[in-house]
């Protein structure tokens, strides 16, 4: 089973690559693709250009084989729908492989507002990633889904492509891309938020300087 995991990861940090590896290893998936959007549809866009985000992400993981840089939003520009997205790895692995989504609580708790949602779940299984004890679901449209789709058992995702919830608690690190890149632009370091070999590279190109 694989899954994916969008963002903007401008700059990829510690923070995506823990959670990412929790899930990795909590559901004994076979591989992790990451997904760096071209243009956000929800958000600001992102600061550092998409080969620099991509490069960075490249380095962040070339040791570790579970996890996989994927370029296809950036190749087919323009806003980045994860319906489409979804569509496009749906061509790839047929219909009837299991398929995860790694989606923050946060974005999870707007799912209504993205585009087509109820596509989106008949595509993949949605992997909810919260911090311990947190609120699921406070919009009632989204609270009526997870009645229907939730799984207590992540062994029960194998057991057809797409369509389930499950909530997994992964590692609470409080950093942001954000903080990295205000760090960058006044000259702070911001060594031990993310990779060095990212970091080196953040300097080199000076994407994030004021
Ligand atoms: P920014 O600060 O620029 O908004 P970010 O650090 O939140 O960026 P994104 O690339 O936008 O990073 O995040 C991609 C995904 O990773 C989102 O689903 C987000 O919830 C999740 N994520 C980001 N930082 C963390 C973190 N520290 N712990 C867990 N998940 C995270």
């Amino acid at each position: 089973m694989i899954g994916l995991f969008g963002g903007t990861f401008d700059p990829v940090h510690f923070g995506h690559l823990r959670v990412a590896l929790d899930v990795v290893q909590h559901l004994r998936l076979e591989q992790l693709r990451l997904l760096p959007l071209a243009a956000a549809v929800h958000r600001r866009q992102p600061i550092a250009a998409p080969e620099q985000r991509m490069a960075m992400l490249r380095v962040a993981i070339h040791d570790e084989p579970v996890l996989v840089a994927d370029d296809r939003e950036l190749t087919r520009g323009g806003p980045s729908y994860t319906v489409d997205t979804l569509r496009s790895f749906r061509e790839e692995l047929g219909a009837e492989a299991p398929l995860c989504l790694l989606v923050g609580a946060d974005a999870f708790e707007g799912l209504r507002d993205w585009h087509r949602p109820l596509d989106i779940m008949e595509m993949v299984h949605l992997i909810v990633m919260q911090r311990p004890g947190a609120p699921t679901a406070r919009d009632p449209w989204l609270r009526d889904q997870v009645e229907q789709r939730r799984i207590q058992d992540p062994a029960s995702l194998r057991d057809q492509a797409a369509g389930l919830i499950y909530f997994q608690t992964v590692t609470q690190l409080d950093i942001s891309a954000t903080r990295i890149r205000r760090l960058l632009a006044q000259g702070k370091s911001p060594r031990y938020l993310l990779p060095d070999a990212v970091l080196a590279m953040a300097h080199a190109s000076r994407c994030y300087a004021s």
